[in-house]
This record gives C-alpha cells, structure tokens and sequence, in this order.
C-alpha cells in the first residue's frame, strides 16, 4: 500500500484509474474540488501493446496514454491519486465510505463517488488463445481491423459470425467463420469451417489454427467475442440497478439509482443504448459526464 498523507473526507472518490476515472478526475480537479483517484492497476486494455481509434491518440500504447494523464492530473493541487485497491463501499451519512485493501483496513470517506472500475473480458475456452488475446486474437474491428488489411482473418464462434465478416470486408483479404462444431449461421464471410477447433498457436502470418480434422488454418488475426463480467462487487454492495448486459444502469448523465454516485466507463450502460459503449473515446466522454453531473449534485 502507499504511504498516505492523510486520509480525511474529499468531495469526490474516484474509484478507477483508466480513461474513464483520468477524465473524472480531470474534470472534478478543473473546478478545484478535493478528489481521490484510486487505481489498482489493472486496466482491461492491459493485453494491447497500442490502442487505435482514439483521437489525436491512434497508435499510442495504453500506458503512454495513462502516463501522461497522469502528469496533466498531477498538475491540479486538489487532486490526488493513490495506487490501492478498493474492497468495499457503502453509504455513510450523505456520502459514502470505501475501504481499502490494506493492513490498517484505511476508510475513506467523501460526499460523492464515481465508480470506474471497467471490466473483466471472459475468453472463449480454446488451448492457446488466451496466449495470443490483445494483439493477434481481439474482438473489436474497429480497435484492431486496419491492423490485418489484405491479410486473411477467422471469426471464431457463431455471435460474432453474424455482423463482423461483413463490417471488415472492405479491409481483409478474406475472412474465414468457425464455427467450433456449432451449425453454419448466415454470414458475408466467404468460407465456413464447422469442424471443432483443437488450437491457436502463433506463426509467422500471425495465428495457425488447428482444428480435429482438416487442414491447419493461417491467419493474420483471429476475432472472437468475450463475455463480460464487472471486476468488482461494488454495485452489489451499494444496491446498485443494473441491466442485462451485467453493466450499471445510468442514465445520459452518468447518475446511477443512487444519488451522487455516479459511474463512467465499459462498467455502466446507458438503457436506451443497445449495449455498453466500450471504447477509450467513450469511457472519457462518459467520465467527463459523470464527473460533471455529480459536481452539479454536489453544490
Ligand atoms: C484487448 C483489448 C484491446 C482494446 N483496444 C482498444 C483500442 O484500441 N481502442 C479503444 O478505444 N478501446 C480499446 N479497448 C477497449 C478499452 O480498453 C476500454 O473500453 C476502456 O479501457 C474502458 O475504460 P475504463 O476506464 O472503463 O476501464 P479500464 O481501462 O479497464 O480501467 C478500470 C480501472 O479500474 C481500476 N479498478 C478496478 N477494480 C478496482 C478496485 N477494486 N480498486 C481500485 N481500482 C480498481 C483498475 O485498476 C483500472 O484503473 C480494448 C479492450 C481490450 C480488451
């Protein structure tokens, strides 16, 4: 744990320290309000050596971008981050209290709190894919698509079948479904292999799947789909609503059902969107919008 200075009550806990709880606390320190920034250091994108999409920020790796959020933050003097992990949170008086995962068992108390703590991807269960997550196996074509161009790709699994061969076609040589022993599902994909897939093992094009019978498969990348989980039991502890895609439920303001605490990031949904937003673009925009309704709740 760090050495902490003081541990007394601040206007805001931020809890999260990747795009989504930087930007909070960027915006909550613009206005001189006292925040705390706790970050366990864990960030979803951790796999990925360079994070695209991001404007003015295309092909930067993920931790140059943290860094030198870091330095702008660091520049505010009511704002002060710590390297600690939460373990739990609850109401107190007109706040809330968070305890830290230390010997001393540290509570921190403040008047609001924004929870962004992002999310944990759950990997389809194939031999040598887990290896391979974050560059050459990934899941969005927008993060990694421009990457493969003119090279050929495999979607692995039947959910992403349907939409993702026809959003990278103008991009790949040519993409490749397998469909793990599951029945073929229409899709734009050119070639359809429906035998189990025993493997991924890296190669000089990129991946080589093996599969139970047939020929081995290369590819420059392989897309699959995760599922989704909330890295911490904070919405449980607090009550907190949520929704199907497991996210917590927000509103276009970043308010949860619990006043002034709010949430930002690949953790809260939005209901009227289809699904959770996840990208560093949006977990700032949203951060940016959590922290700014709950300075306007806090007045
Ligand atoms: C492999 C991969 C590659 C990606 N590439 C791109 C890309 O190129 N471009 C793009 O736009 N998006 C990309 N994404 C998506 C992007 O990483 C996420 O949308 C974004 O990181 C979400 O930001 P966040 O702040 O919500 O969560 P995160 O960045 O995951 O940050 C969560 C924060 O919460 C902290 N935390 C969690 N639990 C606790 C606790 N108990 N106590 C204290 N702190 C805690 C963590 O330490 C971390 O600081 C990628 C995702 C993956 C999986």
């Amino acid at each position: 744990m760090t050495d902490h200075a003081y541990s007394t009550d601040y206007d805001a806990i931020v809890i999260g320290g990747g795009p989504a709880g930087l930007q909070a606390t960027l915006t909550l320190a613009r206005v001189h309000r006292r925040v705390l920034m706790l970050d366990s250091g864990r960030y979803r994108n951790d796999p990925a050596s360079h994070m695209h999409n991001v404007v003015a920020h295309d092909g930067t790796p993920p931790a140059d971008f943290r860094k030198l959020a870091r330095e702008q933050v660091a520049a505010y003097p009511t704002a002060t981050t710590w390297e600690d992990t939460v373990v739990a949170v609850r109401p107190e008086g007109e706040g809330y209290a968070v305890e830290l995962d230390d010997p001393d068992g540290t509570v921190l108390t403040a008047r609001g709190l924004v929870l962004a703590t992002g999310v944990r991807d759950v990997l389809p269960a194939v031999p040598g894919l887990a290896e391979l997550w974050g560059d050459r196996v990934v899941h969005c074509p927008f993060c990694h698509g421009h990457e493969f161009a003119g090279q050929p790709v495999a979607v692995l699994g039947t959910v992403p079948a349907g939409h993702l061969p026809a959003i990278l076609a103008p991009v790949v040589s040519h993409t490749t479904v397998l469909t793990d022993g599951a029945a073929p599902v229409p899709t734009a994909a050119s070639t359809t292999r429906t035998e189990r897939v025993t493997g991924l093992h890296p190669s000089g094009t990129g991946v080589r799947v093996t599969f139970v019978t047939g020929p081995d498969l290369e590819v420059a990348g392989v897309y699959v789909s995760t599922t989704l989980e909330q890295t911490t039991p904070f919405a449980e502890q607090l009550g907190l609503r949520t929704l199907p895609s497991g996210c917590v439920e927000v509103d276009v303001m970043g308010r949860t059902s619990l006043p002034r605490a709010h949430a930002a990031g690949d953790m809260a949904h939005v209901a009227a969107l289809p699904m959770p937003m996840s990208s560093v673009i949006s977990a700032a925009a949203s951060g940016a919008m959590a922290a700014g309704s709950l300075v306007a709740a806090l007045l």
